[in-house]
């Protein structure tokens, strides 16, 4: 059962009160925070809802799904952000589909992207994803892998891909105290990277989801990843993602 476009909207709303005091209380601008709206296995309606509401920023990781929907949606000025394992047969797919990745996580697979975006869409935006908790069932970088996919990436200076900063994914069973931790290291990487490589590369940080976006704000997220609390419980709910 899919959520009423008033129960949307409503959750929206909400959820934006909570970063604004986040924000506040962190001593941040709110503005500065992107609100992505996670809709994958939600039905195109929910999608239809929320922009109704005024969000913007949507998050997906089925490539086939999100191009459907995106194309039964005519929603110009809609932003389009792929957060699930990419496989890079699905590159081309995501380069013609997305205005964001947020789990680049290989230079074989930034080439194969650079060379599959289409010219007029302008680079795709990356951010690198970081294992922050070093967890051998998950995806991306560790973090000190992250230096060397960085220079190499910068040396082959990609022309259809933009790297933006970093993102993570907070640890399953972990305490609101060691996913802080791991905001704080996802921060304090990329301000590493930013002196090492130039600020413009490390600009976003993508970290907290819907049970973590609060204290993702407080360290310094630039982006949050909310689905469940905007469009309800997923089909397979339970299951968070690697
Ligand atoms: C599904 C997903 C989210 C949203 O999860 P919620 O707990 O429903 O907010 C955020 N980030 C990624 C990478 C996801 O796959």
């Amino acid at each position: 059962m899919s959520l009423s476009a008033d129960a949307i909207a409503g959750n929206i709303r909400s959820v934006r009160e909570r970063i604004q005091g986040a924000a506040s209380a962190a001593g941040r601008d709110a503005a500065e925070i992107r609100l992505i709206a996670v809709s994958k296995q939600m039905p195109a309606r929910s999608v239809v809802a929320a922009i109704a509401a005024g969000q913007q920023s949507f998050g997906e990781n089925a490539v086939q799904d999100a191009a459907t929907r995106q194309a039964l949606i005519d929603a110009p000025g809609t932003d389009w952000h792929f957060i699930g394992h990419l496989q890079s047969n699905k590159a081309k797919a995501v380069a013609g589909h997305f205005d964001w990745l947020h789990t680049l996580d290989s230079i074989r697979l930034a080439k194969r992207l650079s060379d599959s975006r289409p010219d007029a869409a302008g680079p795709l935006r990356v951010l690198l994803q970081v294992n922050v908790a070093r967890d051998p069932d998950k995806f991306g970088l560790v973090p000190d892998a992250v230096y060397g996919v960085t220079e190499d990436l910068l040396q082959a200076g990609h022309p259809g891909i933009e790297l933006c900063g970093l993102m993570t994914i907070g640890q399953r069973r972990a305490t609101e105290h060691q996913r802080r931790a791991e905001f704080i290291a996802l921060r304090e990487l990329a301000a590493d990277c930013a002196d090492r490589f130039g600020a413009r590369y490390f600009t976003e940080l993508s970290m907290g989801m819907s049970d973590d976006f609060e204290t993702a704000i407080e360290e310094g997220a630039t982006m949050v990843r909310v689905g469940s609390a905007i469009f309800g419980p997923r089909p397979s709910a339970g299951s968070r993602p690697g």
